[in-house]
């Protein structure tokens, strides 16, 4: 796997009990997965021949995230290494732009969008359709809500074009609430489909998931469900891919955004269903049948555990092991910093409030905001 960071670490953890050998090429031997990978290369992968080197002797090269330069990534094609999720199929996660394309063509409800190229020509798109705020993205290099600004007129509009990357504009969705379908496809054409999970975000990062989506109607639940799946085969993905969707007020579903990867709206299913999103993203890379994905509790909850003031999470384990058998602890061995992702926590249950209670309080716990 190329990329040393936590779905690294919980893919290879995944691989384990299969017996498969990971190999690893990681930035720093600090990185997450690092820590914990035997076989780790320490390299850039930017760099076309720490690539091929890496790549000697793998039988399926994966990914930790969607960075890898695309020509490298058909370089390694063309040299014969078998690359899964494809270059083909990765380039609609590496940039939004070509995604957004691509869904557009294929009859996929997405929010209205263009490239844009300058503040008067986002000012064009509001006057245009939707008018003002809108949603401006760099389409490539974004995450947890970095590369993304809401902009109010032309005048505030001048930030995402410093970056020297193409911008796209979107209509700002009237969303009630995000949703996540998380489907896993291997190279025979098998997949499933998870079940489909509400994300709630606090600043543009993740914070809660709960699967399954609460009161998300039969035929929505289907219809994300269908969609992620028609993705999958349309663009050919191989592996986990999560489709971030928008539930409008009016009941439809937009398409936010797509990972080909592990992804933090799959956390849940570690402890939550029997087959988890890694070890499914293993067997597919692998070409094995894939893993049940379905639930094992009524509700599971995944919440994330941001880095606060205390740089000692560990301390805190002695009270939320004691507070909450039922608690399970996933921490990614990162040096704590504000605001950071350093771990999650799943919890499941039949009561979802008690469910969430218990997340809320052992992720605030473990971050120090709260001291009992
Ligand atoms: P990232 O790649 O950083 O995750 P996203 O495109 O997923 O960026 O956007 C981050 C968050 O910004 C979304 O989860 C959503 O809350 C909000 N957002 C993104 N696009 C829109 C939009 N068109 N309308 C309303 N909110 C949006």
């Amino acid at each position: 796997m190329v990329g040393g960071g936590q779905l690294a670490r919980m893919t290879h953890e995944a691989g384990i009990p299969l017996g498969i050998r990971f190999k690893l090429l990681s930035d720093t031997p600090q990185d997450s997965a690092a820590q914990v990978v035997s076989d780790v290369v320490i390299g850039d992968y930017r760099d076309l021949e720490t690539l091929r080197a890496f790549a000697q002797g793998c039988d399926v090269v994966t990914f930790d995230h969607e960075h890898v330069p695309a020509e490298h990534l058909r370089a390694l094609e063309a040299d014969g290494v078998v690359i899964r999720p494809g270059v083909e199929a990765l380039l609609h996660a590496q940039d939004k732009g070509v995604m957004r394309e691509r869904l557009r063509a294929a009859g996929v409800p997405c929010p209205r969008h263009r490239i844009v190229t300058d503040p008067t020509d986002v000012a064009r798109f509001a006057e245009e359709g939707h008018g003002f705020p809108v949603v401006l993205k760099t389409v490539r290099g974004g995450y947890d809500g970095k590369g993304v600004w809401v902009v109010r007129d032309a005048a505030d509009a001048a930030d995402p074009f410093r970056a020297g990357v193409p911008v796209l504009a979107e209509e700002m969705v009237d969303f009630s609430r995000e949703l996540a379908a998380n489907v896993v496809r291997s190279p025979h054409g098998q997949a499933v489909a998870y079940p489909v999970v509400e994300s709630i975000q606090v600043d543009g990062v993740c914070d809660t998931v709960i699967a399954p989506a609460p009161g998300l109607s039969g035929e929505l639940s289907a219809q994300a469900q269908e969609l992620a799946l028609r993705i999958a085969s349309e663009l050919g993905v191989v592996g986990h891919l999560a489709v971030e969707l928008f539930e409008t007020r009016d009941g439809r579903l937009l398409v936010n955004e797509l990972a080909m990867r592990p992804h933090n709206s799959g956390h849940w299913s570690q402890d939550g269903a029997v087959t988890s999103q890694f070890a499914n993203h293993v067997r597919a890379v692998l070409d094995l049948p894939l893993g049940d994905p379905r639930p094992r509790a009524t509700w599971t909850v995944m919440t994330n555990v941001l880095g606060g003031d205390f740089p000692d999470m560990y301390g805190a384990y002695l009270h939320c092991m004691a507070r909450d058998p039922g608690l399970k602890i996933h921490m990614y061995g990162k040096d704590v910093k504000p605001g950071r992702k350093v771990g999650h926590v799943n919890t499941y249950g039949d009561d979802l409030a008690d469910v969430r209670e218990r997340g809320r309080h052992a992720a605030d716990y473990l971050r120090g905001t709260i001291t009992e």
